[in-house]
């Protein structure tokens, strides 16, 4: 017997139009280029919104056209992210700090006939003009008509909008269409497509509003540090407008004095982007203090944030830090670091402890963790394995690709590709990513505890950890440490003696090597691929 309740597809203008009849007053600032802020409410973008739909169909997107983005986090960007969608495009961000070809690659694997650019970019897009031959017009915004520029058949967008009407009837009838589509960065092999559907952002976009997951609510002011080219912003644009939250939309100014600035401005409840970016505000705000008692959760995830820097932020800043694990693949938020009522007897060390794991999957995600063969391994908090997971937000195919096994299981799970212990209460904690495990010996080695403890040194600053060739072993561990500018001297043997104590003797790495700067991906993590290059000769005898 079928249920009696109404089909009602689940599609992003339903989000729009609810922030539109609740929230039409609540604001929306983008910090514009020259410093200055634009701000706009949830009102004025819907009507942009239906104004930018007419303009996508007068240069001829149709149904399930593919439409790059190419942009900071700003107020246009914002409107392509419903308007694409809700006209029944697919709304396909470029990651702005991409290496040329691979750019030019997801252009074209994309297939995309449309690129919205944000004029102060030009020039990195400029120099893959001649390889994407797809594209058809180039809109431009943030610009006026003196730019020039190599790109062709360019327009602007703001003269576009002058001339397009602000009623449009949505025509997404079926929730199951593409809405979306992100690339993975790249970190192994070609970039892969993720390709959301209004039906999987719709639930991701509730899953992640639960109250046991990030719980944005009416009164947050939110401020997504994380690009809209990451994760689609980690699907915070969709949140907000859910909740009504505000929106601080940071543009180009990312660095840590322009976000404290905003932060403490703007009253920002919300935060959320990568450990570095975390790293360089708590720099910032121990240099020159703001008042920011504003912020009720600081979101971190995208890589794991390291527990010194969450016991900083909580005791000396009186920040409470949110931890959160995700991935493109996953669009993105799968696991929430919130403590529960069983820690409320911990101290404030072993809570810290807690939170630098990266927490329970939220609802609508199942998760397990398997060993090599397959089998399916405890929640003791010990034994490790890989993360697999399944849910109605999760890719069971990569654009174009048909399901590999090194991707998916043959009973249907998505395979992370992460290593780690899930605790008997769910909670994950992250011990590396399969292709950064260090395997000395047959044995496992997490590079994320041994950076974990270094970055608890009070003269590191930053510390990656990676596996390199051994002729006796296969491989071991190799420190990379970045000292902390005002740091104590300390030197290879002194970080290996700190570490001793604390991990099995086979973990101690020889030798932590001192650099000036670690190199890090697009999205600001720490590049272990051109690390392990600069260091590839390794101990070859
Ligand atoms: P890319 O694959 O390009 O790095 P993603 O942002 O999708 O792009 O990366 C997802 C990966 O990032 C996860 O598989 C995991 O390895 C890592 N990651 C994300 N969040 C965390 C976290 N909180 N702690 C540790 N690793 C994380």
């Amino acid at each position: 017997m079928q249920g009696l309740m109404m089909d009602y597809p689940l599609t992003m203008d339903r989000i729009l139009e609810h922030a539109n009849a609740l929230h039409p007053h609540k604001r929306i600032s983008t910090k514009l280029p020259d410093g200055s802020f634009h701000r706009y409410t949830y009102a004025d973008l819907y009507r942009r919104v239906k104004k930018l739909a007419n303009v996508l169909g007068s240069l001829g997107v149709g149904i399930g056209d593919r439409v790059g983005t190419f942009s900071w986090n700003n107020y246009q960007h914002l409107e392509l992210y419903y308007a694409v969608p809700c006209s029944g495009a697919v709304c396909h961000t470029l990651n702005i700090r991409l290496f040329p070809d691979q750019l030019a690659y997801i252009i074209n694997h994309a297939e995309d006939r449309v690129v919205f650019v944000d004029a102060t970019l030009l020039p990195a897009l400029e120099q893959v003009v001649d390889q994407i031959g797809c594209v058809e017009h180039f809109v431009l915004f943030n610009a006026n008509g003196e730019i020039e520029t190599r790109l062709p058949n360019i327009s602007f967008y703001e003269d576009l909008m002058a001339e397009a009407e602000a009623i449009f009837d949505w025509v997404v009838d079926d929730e199951n269409m593409a809405m979306g589509l992100c690339y993975t960065s790249g970190t192994t092999g070609e970039p892969k497509g993720a390709l959301y559907s209004h039906r999987s952002m719709f639930l991701h976009t509730m899953g992640e509003n639960q109250a046991n997951a990030l719980a944005l609510v009416e009164s947050d002011v939110v401020l997504p540090v994380v690009p809209q080219f990451h994760a689609m912003a980690w699907g915070l644009p969709y949140a907000c407008a859910m909740a009504g939250s505000e929106m601080v939309m940071p543009g180009p100014h990312l660095q840590p004095q322009a976000l404290a600035d905003m932060i403490a401005e703007e009253q920002v409840t919300i935060p959320a982007g990568v450990p570095t970016i975390w790293m360089g505000l708590y720099r910032e705000l121990k240099a020159n203090p703001r008042d920011i008692s504003c912020i009720r959760s600081l979101v971190v995830g995208g890589s794991a944030m390291p527990r010194t820097l969450i016991e900083a932020y909580e005791k000396e800043l009186h920040v409470p830090v949110l931890h959160a694990w995700g991935m493109t693949e996953i669009s993105p938020l799968g696991t929430v670091c919130r403590l529960q009522r069983a820690h409320q007897g911990l101290s404030e060390a072993e809570k810290w402890d807690v939170q630098a794991r990266q927490g329970y999957p939220i609802a609508g995600v199942e998760m397990r963790i398997v060993d090599d063969a397959g089998e399916v391994l405890p929640w003791d908090g010990e034994t490790m394995g890989e993360v697999q997971v399944r849910g109605p937000w999760i890719v069971r195919a990569y654009f174009k690709q048909d399901p590999l096994p090194e991707h998916f299981t043959p009973d249907g799970w998505f395979r992370t590709g992460d290593v780690a212990t899930m605790s008997p209460e769910g909670y994950m904690a992250i011990m590396d990513r399969t292709k950064d495990l260090v395997k000395s010996g047959g044995e496992w080695i997490s590079s994320v505890e041994l950076e974990n403890a270094l970055m608890a040194h009070s003269s590191v600053m930053e510390a990656a950890v990676i596996a390199i060739p051994d002729e006796k072993w296969g491989e071991r561990p190799l420190g990379v440490v970045v000292l902390a500018p005002d740091a104590d001297a300390v030197n290879s043997e002194g970080l290996v003696e700190y570490l001793a104590p604390q991990f099995a003797k086979f973990w101690l790495p020889e030798r932590i090597v001192l650099v000036d700067e670690l190199p890090k991906t697009s999205v600001g993590k720490f590049d272990k691929k051109v690390l392990r290059q600069q260091h590839a000769e390794g101990n070859l005898g």
